[in-house]
């Protein structure tokens, strides 16, 4: 299963054709088997950061030491082939893969609480330039048309470049965020959606909602494509 996806991966440049398996795709990227394939979260989760919970209730690691931000929805778990679409968006500039990710995501939010903004996460500038484009924003376009939300990239900036998350030991990523980011201008009571391709230990997207509530934001959630789960 997983070399014939890899493989067909690699071919699919013919439209109308499922990118995971090459099958037809009669609407959109995936056919309808790989569509209902996805490793989509069915399972009880944390509530607020969104890992595995036994009936639905906060965490241990939440109640241990309870993130800044206040929820986390997320549609996917990050294992094949959900990593192999996020990588073809953020890594190969598949950008037609953000409707896909940001339908999926979109699929799983409430409509209440409405949230006021949404911030995808800003990119380093250095990465931003090598890439020509930021996946987050790209896959937030979708959702705020989707959910009718308010797209808001100015509403926090990088203040600081940061070595990419993704080579860093999970001890450090949070050290290696801290003071990277900043808010403009007051966000007055807000409610904000923060909206990322994936969630791994969460360092990043604390980081964001602890400046975001410093600025004023009354409740900070998290809209995540795919979620990482710790290791044990
Ligand atoms: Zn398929
Ligand atoms: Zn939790």
């Amino acid at each position: 299963m997983l070399r014939k996806a890899a493989a067909a991966f690699a071919h699919w440049i013919f439209g109308g054709t499922c990118l995971l398996c090459r099958g037809a795709a009669e609407q959109g990227l995936l056919c309808a088997a790989c569509d209902a394939d996805l490793p989509r979260l069915r399972q009880a989760l944390c509530p607020r950061c969104a890992i595995p919970s036994t009936a639905g209730a906060i965490c241990g690691r939440c109640l241990a030491r309870p993130p800044r931000y206040d929820a986390t929805v997320a549609a996917l778990e990050y294992r094949f082939p959900a990593d192999v679409l996020v990588h073809a968006l953020k890594f190969r500039g598949e950008l037609a893969l953000a409707g896909l990710l940001g339908r999926l995501l979109a699929e799983r939010i409430a409509p209440d609480p409405p949230v006021h903004l949404i911030l995808p996460v800003p990119l380093a500038a250095r990465r931003l330039r090598e890439r020509g484009y930021n996946q987050a924003l790209e896959i937030a376009r979708y959702v705020a048309r989707a959910t009718g939300g308010r797209l808001a990239p100015e509403a926090c900036e990088r203040s600081r470049d940061t070595p990419a998350q993704i080579g860093l030991p999970w001890a450090e990523r949070a050290t290696n965020v801290r003071g990277a980011f900043r808010v403009p201008r007051p966000l007055d009571g807000a409610t904000i959606a923060v909206l990322d391709d994936v969630m791994t230990t969460g360092a990043t997207l604390d980081e964001i909602a602890g400046v975001l509530k410093d600025s004023g934001a009354a409740r900070v959630v998290n809209w995540v494509v795919a979620r990482t789960f710790p290791p044990g």
